[in-house]
């Protein structure tokens, strides 16, 4: 076996060494991996339906529309409608899990259909393609328009079975080294004190800027970012309504601008780089049945996904996947206004009304203010989407919003689109019909697929290994180390550490940090501590356990 055809003659003695080299230069996983660079767009709770009204809005294809390659099934562990926490979970780990989990893995009620999950993978943080393409040494970045912290950006890059606990989320994606996350959510980086949301007085800001990252704040600043890790923090909260936008805060960048220099930036990594671009909003307008706000964050999504193609096509290594995590709204063209003459609908009709809707649901109803009165609904409704609507279609609309409560605005397009518009609504929660997937690049997919086959899409694309990402990011502590005394102290609240005592050394590691002190050192690990405060276990990158168990680490490889 070992007499080598190389030994016949020189010339094939110098192919066989520098085909020996040539492997030696090359990974298996960049050999096997037939995209370099992976761009994920995810219109948050949106159907074709949508696409199609938009469509006809913008007068002009869709730039995902030549690449639809498919469908998605969204349904999750203990819901046949989805929303966003598990849907992304599943795009981003692989695994179908519960209403609420960011990436961690499902409890036990589940579908009927469904198998109970294993005692092992309830509450178990679940690895990402995003910390997969970190551990390939790719470049990552997350771009929404929600705060970074809401659960669909949540998903790619945090562990938690709340999606609620987004200071943990911002902890844990501050400690996950992306290189570049722009978005809403600063109130989460900084403390109560200097003006954030966070009740444990931790300024992560001030960590951010000790570890070098650049911080953006204004659409100005962030154009004058060329490279390197960036942090964009466009609001405290949720960054705006694209239609409210350029009066409300002109000063934030668009989706697009967002979308852009996100890839200038990790474009410049020769490894390759991973980004997920959320248009967070699409799914609020359709829960708040808002046509307008519908229409222009759904096209500003559209010239996002225009530049991620724009790339792609001049780059021709990077797959592009353009999807929804569910639908919302139960949005339909054609309505209760339409009923009786759906044959005869001109583009005119369907399109006039919106034509004239210059804000969003959400800006007319903050006008209001406190004085919520039948005339100045009506001015905000003429000022606002161009409708003189009549004093009893008011009082219905003030009826309707106050029985919403918190959520008023949503008594506008509710009361108003089945009087005024084409377009229907049939809830104000999510759906649960099938959404569209395009793609476009090296390893797209093609078919209906399950939600969760989503991230193996993504996995084989970049040539990276999930079971074995899976190990090597989240080993169950005291299974792994026996005979050390694994604890989590509590002491400080705000700061939960695990304290394990091995080998008369005491190891610290803090929850949802990515650091090991031990003895006098403080090593900066691959990746994130997560405690499962439901099971009570604590998972560590395996670097972690190895170091305490006193070895070198020896790591299996993440690449396939
Ligand atoms: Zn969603």
């Amino acid at each position: 076996m070992f007499a080598m055809p190389c030994r016949r003659s020189l010339a094939a003695l110098l192919t066989c060494l520098l085909l020996i080299a040539f492997s030696g230069a090359t990974s298996p996983a960049e050999a096997a991996a037939p995209a370099k660079n992976l761009i994920v767009l995810i219109a948050d709770g949106c159907a074709s339906e949508q696409h199609t009204f938009a469509r006809w809005f913008k007068g002009a294809p869709l730039a995902y529309d030549p690449y639809q390659v498919g469908a998605i099934q969204t349904f999750i562990a203990d819901s046949v409608i989805a929303d966003s926490a598990p849907a992304a979970s599943a795009f981003a780990t692989g695994v179908r899990t519960s209403d609420k989990f960011i990436s961690v893995g499902p409890n036990v009620s589940v579908l009927s259909t469904l198998p109970q999950p294993s005692e092992e993978l309830r509450y178990r943080p679940l690895a990402t393609v995003l910390e997969g393409a970190k551990l390939l040494k790719k470049a990552t970045g997350i771009v929404a328009t929600s705060r970074v912290t809401h659960a669909t950006p949540a998903a790619y890059a945090a562990h938690t079975d709340s999606r609620d606990a987004e200071d943990d989320i911002m902890e844990q994606l501050v400690h996950q080294g992306v290189d570049v996350v722009f978005g809403g959510g600063k109130r989460h980086l900084l403390p109560k004190a200097a003006g954030g949301r966070r009740t444990d007085g931790k300024d992560l800001l001030a960590r951010l800027a000790g570890w070098g990252y650049q911080l953006v704040e204004t659409r100005e600043e962030l154009m004058r970012v060329r490279a390197g890790r960036v942090f964009g923090m466009f609001a405290a909260s949720h960054m705006d309504p694209e239609i409210d936008r350029p009066r409300s805060n002109p000063g934030q960048p668009t989706l697009e601008e967002m979308t852009r220099k996100a890839i200038e930036i990790l474009a410049q990594d020769e490894d390759g780089f991973f980004l997920m671009v959320e248009g967070s909003q699409i799914d609020w307008a359709c829960h708040a049945n808002d046509p307008a706000y519908l229409l222009s964050d759904l096209l500003a999504f559209d010239r996002a996904a225009s530049a991620a193609l724009d790339f792609a096509r001049a780059d021709g290594r990077t797959l592009v996947l353009v999807m929804s995590d569910h639908n919302t709204g139960g949005f339909s063209i054609g309505g209760r206004a339409s009923e009786a003459l759906y044959t005869q609908l001109s583009v005119e009709a369907l399109l006039e009304p919106f034509r004239k809707m210059k804000q969003s649901a959400y800006a007319m109803w903050a006008q209001l203010g406190k004085e919520r009165t039948v005339p100045r609904l009506q001015t905000a409704l003429r000022e606002g989407w161009g409708l003189d609507i009549t004093e009893p279609e008011a009082r219905a609309v003030l009826e309707r919003a106050a029985a919403y409560k918190t959520e008023g605005h949503a008594a506008i397009g509710a009361v108003l689109c089945p009087i005024y518009t084409h377009v229907g609504w049939t809830t104000h929660g999510h759906t649960g019909g099938d959404v569209p997937l395009f793609a476009y690049g090296p390893g797209k997919p093609g078919g209906v697929l399950d939600a969760p086959r989503i991230a193996h899409v993504c996995a084989d694309a970049l040539g990276l290994d999930l079971a074995r990402l899976n190990e090597r990011l989240f080993v169950e502590a005291s299974g792994a180390l026996p005979y050390a005394a694994v604890a989590l102290d509590t002491s400080d609240p705000a700061n939960p550490v695990v304290a394990i005592l091995a080998r008369g050394q005491r190891a610290e590691l803090w929850v949802n940090r990515n650091l090991l002190k031990f003895g006098e050192r403080l090593i900066p690990l691959e990746g994130v501590v997560v405690h499962a405060a439901k099971t009570g276990r604590v998972y560590l990158p395996m670097q972690a356990v190895h170091l305490i168990q006193g070895k070198t680490p020896v790591l299996p490889p993440v690449a396939k």
